[in-house]
């Protein structure tokens, strides 16, 4: 979300940037977003400054993108991109072009951006330059190719999947030429790398019109090319809304798999170890409601909101459970006697002098023998009753 100190500083910096003889606009997604009154993320700058010059204007600034003409410029704490015009060189992979050139003119830097909404540049004193009506497409929700569509996808393969993001981040159509263009050059989207995949799929998960996107994505027959034998196209989706939640998309994603395996979902798109885990954990904790209602254990186990997503998730992927309503799981979890083993109230120094005893493998016995009593109310969580308990229970020397 775009904060007022950060357009402040866009327009400080623009500003002293045409103090020095060059020209700068704000570009790229702030600029359609301010357009259709929707919250930005982040603020780009163009200019007709070449990098060593913006780092002479400039006092604190930081070299992020020289290759592609980027220096991040701090204004008043606040970081922001600014990029010189320029062009892409040839483009032999299908993704990047093979070097690009710093232009002095904003057209030409518009003219190689992806879509007409993205091609809107806007000056400091909120004035829009469109070159290519694109305000008039943001109006009727129309994303369109700058130029020729299939030239446009052939250079770089990924914006047929911005395309069809845009569609669930926005709820916008696709121009009719250009989606036929997307179906014509889909299977080269296995030119373009697996992490900018998932950048885009995980951009689709936090999206308002999630169904939308994986619509396009099936009609445009993207889907077809997209790495594994993963069900984007499962009807199961249109059940499962909008969560705008990356680990729920994910490991629906893998529970609608034959065999769900969230370790090989996780290597596919490449997703870090803690989201491997954490998809790993609802996908057990969804299976276990295929099977049965959640036991004492099952809601010591799991966190809350494991349990609620898992919850959700059985009713759609499994239609024939017994379902539990969502307040009595969370009553039962809230109304354990501990969460975690930290609630116990004695502690491996307090076994150690009731039984003399220094550390070892028996204290980590004793403790669980404990954690799991009071957990299923054989003992109270009370100093006194839980020393009584485990000095009868549990002898330290076996
Ligand atoms: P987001 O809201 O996700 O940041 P964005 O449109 O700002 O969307 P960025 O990746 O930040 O996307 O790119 C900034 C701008 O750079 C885009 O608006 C577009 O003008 C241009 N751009 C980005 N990727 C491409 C591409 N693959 N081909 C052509 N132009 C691109
Ligand atoms: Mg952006």
């Amino acid at each position: 979300m775009l904060t007022t100190e950060q357009w402040q500083a866009g327009k400080n910096i623009i500003s002293t940037l045409k103090h020095n003889g060059f020209e700068a606009v704000f570009v790229g997604g702030a600029v359609r977003d301010y357009v259709c009154h929707k919250e930005a993320n982040d603020i780009d700058i163009a200019t007709s400054a070449l990098p060593n010059e913006v780092k002479i204007i400039f006092k604190r600034t930081a070299d992020v993108g020289l290759a592609h003409g980027t220096v991040l410029v701090i204004e008043k704490q606040v970081p922001i991109e600014v990029t010189t015009f320029r062009t892409d060189g040839e483009y032999t992979d299908h993704r990047r072009p093979t070097d690009v050139k710093f232009v002095r003119s904003l057209e030409e830097d518009l003219k190689r951006r992806d879509f007409t909404m993205n091609a809107l540049a806007m000056t400091d004193s909120f004035q829009i330059i469109d070159l290519f009506n694109g305000q008039q497409d943001l109006h009727n929700k129309i994303i369109r190719t700058v130029g020729m569509p299939i030239d446009r996808f052939k250079e770089d393969a990924l914006r047929m999947l911005r395309a069809i993001r845009f569609t669930a981040q926005l709820g916008f159509s696709i121009e009719k030429n250009t989606f036929e263009a997307i179906k014509s050059c889909a299977k080269d989207i296995s030119y373009v790398s697996i992490e900018r995949i998932t950048a885009e799929l995980e951009k689709m998960w936090l999206s308002t019109n999630l169904n939308i996107g994986l619509n396009a994505l099936t009609k445009s027959n993207l889907v077809n090319y997209l790495p594994g034998n993963f069900r984007f196209t499962h009807e199961k989706w249109a059940q499962l809304g909008n969560p705008q939640d990356v680990l729920v998309c994910w490991t629906f994603l893998c529970l609608l798999h034959d065999k769900p395996n969230a370790l090989e979902l996780a290597r596919v798109f490449k997703l870090s170890n803690d989201l491997k885990q954490q998809i790993n954990q609802l996908v057990k904790a969804t299976e276990i409601r295929y099977e049965r209602q959640y036991t004492i254990d099952d809601l010591y186990q799991f966190d809350e909101s494991y349990l609620i997503h898992a919850e959700m998730l059985s009713r759609i992927v499994c239609s024939d459970i017994e379902l539990m309503p969502i307040e009595g799981i969370v009553k039962r979890k809230r109304s354990l006697q501990i969460q975690s083993i930290r609630d116990l109230v004695i502690s491996g120094d307090d076994l150690m002098r009731w039984y003399n005893k220094p550390g070892g493998p028996w204290l980590k016995v004793a403790l669980t023998k404990i954690e799991h009593a009071v957990l299923h109310e054989k003992v109270v969580n009370d100093s006194t009753e839980i020393k009584e308990w485990i000095m009868n229970e549990f002898n330290s020397e076996v």
